[in-house]
This record gives structure tokens, sequence and C-alpha cells, in this order.
């Protein structure tokens, strides 16, 4: 499994760069997790969009979703000159399911998902688990056919279920809003220390922090993960490929 990060900034993009948006390729499948503010460009780079497979949706915020209509206009030019034969598939929570809104259903086919739900693109199997976070958010489990695992937080407060939902998983793609000093600022969202120690709690083999803060020193956020989780933890940074 290759992930690349097309995006890696919260609620909106510094400049030239994007917010939420994570290519994972795997068994010949292209997968576009999150599709914010800056996206569509900067994944043409990593991913022809004819190539692309399937769309899953965390949640209907912008900074998650602001370039997915961008991207089904993509899909009616390339079908209408013959560039691709097919629509996208877009997964969403099937309680956010009515927050889109397409306009060319012949050119993007909308899936329910949820908690629970089990699907398969290519030979990924995904999971979701719900977060806690001001609007219905779901985190995504990746897992290949040799068990390998990616878990991405989508955006999430501090709970059980996602330290659950992440137990062992290869890498844990996770959220991390705020710095340490900001705790209790705002439920809906992790600081890095509890970025931290979900991923210890969880045994996770990596961390991988995300989805940032437009201020302070971002290497801060890693430090902060890193005095509650002694395994490796990196920060995000667009164009970043990891290697599962
Ligand atoms: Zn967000
Ligand atoms: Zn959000």
């Amino acid at each position: 499994m290759d992930i690349t990060v097309i995006g890696c900034w919260g609620a909106y993009p510094e400049k030239n760069e994007a917010t939420s948006g994570y290519l994972v390729r795997t068994g010949g499948s292209s997968i576009l997790l999150d599709c914010g503010s800056g996206v569509l460009a900067r994944l043409q780079n990593d991913c022809p969009l004819e190539e692309l497979d399937a769309v899953v949706l965390t949640h209907t915020h912008a900074d998650h979703i602001a370039d997915i209509y961008s991207l089904e206009f993509a899909m009616l030019i390339l079908m209408q000159i013959g560039r691709r034969t097919r629509p996208l598939d877009v997964y969403v929570n099937g309680d956010e399911t009515d927050k889109l809104a397409f306009a060319y259903p012949d050119y993007v086919r909308v899936h329910s998902i949820g908690a629970g739900t089990e699907i398969r693109i290519g030979t990924a199997k995904l999971e979701f688990a719900e977060t806690v976070h001001d609007i219905p958010c779901l985190a995504v489990k990746l897992t290949l056919e040799d068990g390998k695992t990616l878990v991405y937080t989508g955006d999430t407060g501090y709970c059980d279920a996602v330290i659950e939902f992440s137990r062992s998983a290869d890498v844990l793609l996770i959220e991390s809003s705020f710095y340490d000093r900001q705790a209790g600022i705002m439920k809906w969202h992790l600081t890095a220390g509890e970025a931290g120690r979900i991923a210890a709690l969880a045994g996770v083999g990596q961390a991988v922090l995300t989805h940032f803060p437009h201020y302070g020193d971002l290497n801060q956020l890693a430090e902060e993960a890193s005095r509650q989780y002694a395994g490796l933890v990196r920060l995000a940074y667009c164009g970043m490929h990891i290697h599962i």
C-alpha cells in the first residue's frame, strides 16, 4: 500500500497546498480519502484522474469535501471526451448523503457507508467507525490481503472508539489540530498529546500527524505526541509518501 499525502491542513490550505486529501494506491486501485480545498489540483501530480477509482469522504466539512464538485466536473468532461469510461464511486456517511449536491449522477455514484459497513475496493477492505465530531464523521480502516492496515481518523475528539478502531494499525494517520497548551479549547478535535496517547493505547506501528493548525511550530506537535507515544511519530506534509 502506498499512501501519498495530497493535503494536510485543517480548515483552509496554506499557499499552493491543500486541506485533507490522502491518496492510497493498492493492488491496482487508487482511492482518495477526503477531497478538501486544493486537493484536486495537487492530486494530479500523483494520480491521473482517469485512474481514480473511488473517493471516501469522512464527513462533509468543507476542508474535507470542497473540491469534490470540481472533481465531478472532471469526471463529466473526461467521460464526454472518451478519456474515462466509468463514473466515480463516492462513499459518504449515510447520515450525510443528503448534504452532497451532485448535479450529474451519470458521472458520480454515491454510496452510503457507516460504522459496521464493510466494503471492498479492488483488493482493499474498508471499514468505518464513528468519531466524536460536531457533525457525523467516520474514521476509515483499510486492510490489505497481507493484513497490513492503515487507519485514518478523519476529524475527531478524544474517544475510546478511535483507540479500539486503530488497534495495532501499521500506520495511524491521525488528526492533530491543536497544541497541548490548547487542551479543552475544542472537544471535536485532538491535541497532539491526545493523538500520541491514542497511538500508544492502540499500539500502532507508527503515527503520522495531520490536519494542522496554521500557527505555531508544527515540530512542537511531534514533540508533544512523542511524550505520550514511544513509537515513530512523523508530521504529514504535502507530497509525503508512506509505504506499508
Ligand atoms: Zn477538518
Ligand atoms: Zn470537521
